[in-house]
């Protein structure tokens, strides 16, 4: 009988027969690969047949070549084209990996399969260290220093096909053999795969079965039958007509406005990807406003129905969670981080959505007052959620060292007074500074987002004002090795200081600091971990720091075109904002799907889910608005 499947977020993961060392599918009953050589067989049929040594040697400078696949399996025809493109491309060119798997191996087969091709070793370890826990949706991995990109699709072909967002230069149909799986080579997938081709791209496969032939015939594409690897007899192959070689018009040069956490980290994602990026903010440094707290946990709260809101968050949380251990091990503390029930309004949420829900330990796991005190080092009151490979990072120090890069120049204590279009250029003007001039502007100035945008038009933003206040270790009785979320967070110490906040005040303008406000932060604290402070009460001599924070109508971040009143884009114009409290947790993941929109390569976010951030839905509707000049 089989095993029956998962609860969302989780997928069921593909259940393996060994045989020689070679894995086969049980549910499909046949082998992922030939085994004769399967990595022979790749090169053969995949590489071979989509030309792609030839192809990738002749690639120029910035050109990024995208590859689709049906079926990652184990991920050899992903390792096999990424070292023949580390072979043959030259070194400013980019590959981009598309591909979808229904029943993704566990980590642990994966590593048992790739064991067999110790050649691919380097590669195959770098793709574990990223690999995914086993839950449905679109995870992205980039590889290789930004040089390779993989975007892994978990769930079904036909609903990925639909909701992903690139076209592809080659095609790997790598579906186990149509007698055994016929669903991924149904018309519907053929004309998918069609309509994520560019002009001239090609396809193959190892079989050859006539009808699938002719649907890829009908679909447009030149179709050959040719000679096949080992003792199979034939497999087929499949051009698309070439067209006028498009121009992609990525821009060269990128005006980013604001130099807090989404700034920063988009500046970073494009100049990594050869882009010239001009960083502008009115503060003296990077990290002046809501990102420039010396600590901040990075946490999600997932909903308890999984629905696009939920994945988006999760899809944000898994991305940050590879990001700044790979990126910033520096700045990033993976501690763990809890996040207390307390109330028993929470804890029926969190057991409703342990109920309804079923999600890897890796991500999450449900502990007792008793675990979660042995995990944090501080006394608690009460059980909750645990997030182990969660923890806490300096944002301040994160924007200060994104912004190294030879690519981003800077220009600080910039007061912007007028963002203008001009011959198809975006202009930047300031008080007493040289306007700045580039192919592409995005506004990324958190709460003061509104004032730079260069249309009339009532964007549903709002700032909310939070103060932090900073506490000497000595007023603790336990210190936390672990962050502590509730109705405040506690950070572990850092400079001899915990910091825990922070205040949620709506419609308060105030900037100064206060002493009401490290009393509430200090109160809740208390409220939340009863004990965790000294007798004694630390409002009076806290220190603390007030920003704001950037939030929208439905409290979902800003990443995308910018529109005006009528909802008609505005050309080369872009705003990433309203991230709210969980700036750390979006910035990632958003900076690298804006990053894909601004260079025109596969999306980080599927369809379903690039609306849920579209500022388009946070035009007030009654509002009427002119489009400029
Ligand atoms: N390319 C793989 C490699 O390099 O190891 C081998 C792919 S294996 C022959 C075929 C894969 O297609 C399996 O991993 C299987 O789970 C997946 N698959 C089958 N039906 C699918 C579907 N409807 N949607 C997505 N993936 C599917």
């Amino acid at each position: 009988m089989e095993p029956l499947a998962p609860s969302l977020p989780s997928i069921e993961p593909a259940t393996l027969e060994w045989r020689d060392g070679q894995p086969v599918s049980a549910r499909f009953g046949d082998v992922y690969f030939s085994r004769e050589n399967g990595l022979e067989e790749t090169r053969y049929v995949f590489l071979g047949h989509n030309r792609l040594p030839d192809r990738f040697s002749s690639l120029d400078e910035g050109d990024t070549f995208v590859i689709g696949e049906t079926g990652f399996g184990t991920g050899l025809n992903f390792l096999a084209a990424w070292q023949a493109f580390r072979d043959h491309a030259p070194s400013g060119a980019s590959l981009h990996f598309v591909s979808v798997e229904r029943y993704p191996l566990r980590a642990d087969d994966l590593r048992q399969a790739l064991a067999f091709w110790p050649e691919l070793s380097p590669l195959a370890e770098a793709l574990q260290q990223q690999y995914p826990p086993l839950v449905t949706g679109c995870h992205r991995l980039v590889l290789d220093g930004g040089r390779v990109r993989l975007t892994l699709y978990l769930g079904d072909a036909v609903e990925a096909l639909e909701d992903l967002s690139f076209r592809a230069d080659a095609w790997f149909l790598d579906g186990f053999a149509p007698a055994c799986n016929p669903d991924l080579w149904e018309q519907r997938v053929i004309e998918l795969v069609r309509t994520h081709s560019r002009p001239g791209a090609t396809l193959a496969t190892f079989t050859s079965v006539g009808r699938i032939r002719r649907g890829f015939a009908e679909a447009g594409f030149r179709m050959e039958k040719v000679a096949g690897f080992g003792h199979k007899r034939d497999m087929i192959r499949g051009e698309l007509p070439v067209s006028a070689r498009q121009s992609c018009g990525v821009p060269r040069c990128i005006l980013v406005v604001g130099a807090g956490l989404a700034g920063s980290l988009l500046a970073r994602n494009l100049a990594e990807r050869g882009v010239q990026v001009t960083v502008a903010d009115q503060g003296e440094g990077p990290g002046a406003g809501a990102s420039g707290n010396a600590q901040g946990a990075l946490y999600a709260k997932l909903g308890v129905q999984f629905n696009a809101q939920t994945q988006l968050s999760l899809a944000a949380l898994l991305h940050a969670q590879r990001y700044y251990p790979l990126n910033t091990p520096d700045v990033w503390h993976p501690t763990g981080l809890l996040m207390m029930a307390g109330s028993g309004q929470e804890r029926q949420r969190q057991q409703k959505f342990l109920q309804q829900n079923q999600y890897p330990e890796s991500i999450l796991r449900p502990v007792s007052a008793e675990q979660a005190t042995t995990l944090t080092g501080v006394p608690c009151p009460d059980g909750g959620l645990w997030f182990g490979q969660s923890g806490w990072l300096e944002p301040a120090r994160l924007c200060h060292n994104l912004l190294e890069h030879p690519n981003i120049k800077t220009e600080f204590g910039f007061r912007a007074t007028r963002l203008l279009p001009c011959n198809s250029r975006w202009c930047l003007s300031g008080e007493g500074r040289q306007d700045l001039v580039a192919d592409a502007v995005v506004i990324a100035g958190g709460h003061q987002t509104r004032a730079l945008m260069p249309v009339v038009g009532d964007y549903r933003m709002k700032a909310i004002r939070g103060q932090v206040t900073a506490l000497p270790v000595a007023s603790l009785t336990a210190q936390p090795r672990a962050v502590v979320t509730g109705t405040r967070y506690l950070n572990p110490p850092m400079g001899g200081q915990v910091i825990t906040g922070a205040t949620f005040d709506l419609h308060d303008p105030d900037p100064q600091e206060r002493l009401s406000s490290h009393q509430e932060n200090i109160d809740a604290l208390t409220g939340m971990l009863p004990g965790v402070l000294r007798e004694e009460n630390p409002a009076p001599s806290a220190t603390g720091r007030v920003s704001f924070r950037c939030t929208t109508h439905d409290y979902q971040p800003i990443a995308g075109p910018l529109v005006n009143g009528e909802g008609q884009v505005l050309d080369g114009a872009w705003l990433f904002t309203g991230l709210g409290s969980k700036g750390l947790m979006w910035a990632p993941l958003l900076a690298e799907y804006l990053a894909d929109c601004l260079c025109g390569e596969p999306l980080a976010l599927p369809k379903s889910l690039a609306a849920r951030v579209d500022p388009k839905r946070c035009l007030a509707e009654t509002v009427t608005t002119s489009r400029i000049a």
